[in-house]
């Protein structure tokens, strides 16, 4: 059976390229009739940041892929955060130990330091490998009575992986085949502290294993770390998941992945939600207006299609469409302006009553009291709009007269105009159905016979009626604010 993770470090916001793992992991299992659980990795605590929890859960329920199983829903497996799972660590640690897969190191951070430079002076990059490891002081190369006393006397202790000499690794990967990793070139990496505490390595493939995890479904910035988590299954003796890394999300211009600064320099969201610090506050795409379903648009399109043409899926469609045979390697560009048409579509298909309810908000936010039906005005705008923000742009002079005329447009403004624009209003004055389709039939009847222009009477009326020459359909707009009105504003304007 699939059953997947999505597994969160709270150490801030969750990115958008975060959101992106947890939408694909979410439609991966509910395609194949899995799970999808979400652990919270917190084992590093000098990382940990109040709220980020708490935040990562908010926005997977704001978009609509909250997780079957997580900490105090459906907990199977539970616990289903790592530092409340930490009793159980020591164990495997001391198994990888016993077997010979691992070793307790007490290098200071001196010495390591002082490694590290000279494999620099000697313009190499520092790796902790076994030539290292035989020259330093560990259990490999002290004996256990010694080792257990030091540890007994409270040594700062670690427990590192024993690293394998000489092998080359074939590793398979679902979205990019086999991958070769040669294993002088790894780190023996860290996996227990004497703090108690595993390390993310350790505490990753434990869980994944006792959770039961089928595939694992992240970004590519893991892809290092799949030979040492290919070793660690093998040295427990368990059965690996299938893994499978997602193409990096770059950066709309120039190269690069995605981060915060190009959403602040270029005014986007990286943030699903909007995370406040002292320091200030980064948008969200919540906050932003877009709707929950263009983002999760927008983000399943980050390295996955259909092999179709088709951009609009609903969720239900991309869960029976998904397939992780279809994700690309290639980085997959972030693109603002093409969310943003996501939004507009989505905006498209809302009904014009939840739009209206939407705006009244809005329109009441700005102690405006109107008699106007909300839902006609939505119904006039909406197709100009990306976001309901947007809507008051789009729409003020339904609400108030216009306070100045476009500069651009008074050309259209010339001597006959005062006395045409008189003219109209007898004309307006005469409708007693004062809806649309009459105004526009009468107005034309009397251009018409008068043979009278159209540009001459309906650029300077629309400029009249909205103050520059925008808008929809003139006669849509002269039924929405009435008669009255109407020929208020004509008044004024050639007054
Ligand atoms: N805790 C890791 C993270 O923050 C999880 C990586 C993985 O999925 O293995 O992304």
């Amino acid at each position: 059976p699939v059953r997947v993770r999505f597994a969160p470090s709270p150490t801030g916001p969750l990115h958008i390229g975060g959101v992106r793992t947890a939408l694909f992991n979410y439609l991966f299992a509910k395609k194949h009739n899995g799970v999808f659980y979400l652990r919270i990795e917190d084992t590093d605590q000098t990382r940990f940041v109040p709220g980020a929890e708490a935040y990562i859960f908010e926005a997977l329920e704001w978009l609509g892929i909250a997780p079957d199983e997580t900490v105090g829903k459906n907990e199977k497996f539970g616990p289903y955060r790592q530092s409340e799972r930490k009793a159980m660590y020591k164990q495997y640690a001391d198994e990888l130990i016993e077997k010979g897969w691992a070793y307790y190191a007490f290098d200071t951070a001196e010495k390591l330091d002082e490694l590290r430079k000279k494999a620099e002076s000697e313009g190499k990059t520092f790796i902790y490998n076994h030539t290292v490891r035989e020259q330093l002081d560990n259990s490999l190369t002290v004996s256990r009575e010694k080792i257990e006393e030091r540890i007994a006397n409270g040594e700062h202790f670690v427990v590192r992986f024993k690293t394998p000499v000489n092998e080359l690794l074939e590793l398979q990967d679902i979205i990019r085949g086999t991958i070769k990793f040669d294993t002088n070139l790894l780190d023996d990496k860290v996996l227990f502290k004497s703090d108690g505490m595993p390390t993310y390595h350790l505490a990753n493939i434990v869980d994944d294993h006792l959770m039961e995890t089928s595939h694992v479904i992240r970004g590519e910035e893991w892809l290092p770390s799949l030979p040492l988590h290919h070793l660690l299954y093998k040295a427990f003796e368990w059965e690996a998941p299938e893994f499978a890394h997602l193409p990096l999300i770059l950066k709309p211009i120039g190269n690069g992945k995605l981060s915060k600064r190009d959403g602040d320099k270029m005014g986007f969201p990286v943030f699903p939600l909007e995370w406040k610090t002292e320091e200030g506050t980064s948008m969200g795409y919540r906050e932003n207006g877009f709707f929950p379903e263009a983002v999760v648009n927008f983000l399943a399109l980050l390295g996955w299609n259909d092999g179709t043409e088709q951009e609009i899926f609903s969720l239900e469609e991309l869960v029976q469409k998904f397939d992780l045979g279809r994700i690309h390697k290639a980085g997959a560009k972030f693109d603002p302006e093409k969310n943003k048409w996501f939004n507009h579509q989505y905006l498209q298909k809302q009904s014009d009553e939840n739009l209206a309810a939407s705006f009244k908000k809005i329109v009441e936010k700005k102690g405006i009291s109107t008699a106007l039906d909300l839902t006609k005005v939505v119904s006039l705008i909406k197709e100009r709009a990306h976001f309901v923000n947007e809507f008051w742009d789009l729409s003020d002079y339904f609400f108030e007269a216009p306070t100045s005329y476009d500069e651009k447009a008074t050309k259209n403004w010339k001597e006959e105009t005062p006395s045409l624009m008189q003219q109209v209003i007898s004309e307006l004055e005469k409708i007693e159905d004062f809806t649309s389709v009459n105004i526009e039939t009468l107005l034309k009847e009397w251009m018409t016979t008068n043979e009278i222009g159209m540009g001459k009477v309906m650029q300077p009326l629309r400029l009249s009626l909205v103050g520059a020459l925008k808008g929809p359909h003139l006669f849509d707009i002269i039924e929405m604010i009435g008669k009255a009105e109407t020929i208020k504003r004509i008044e004024k304007a050639i007054a």
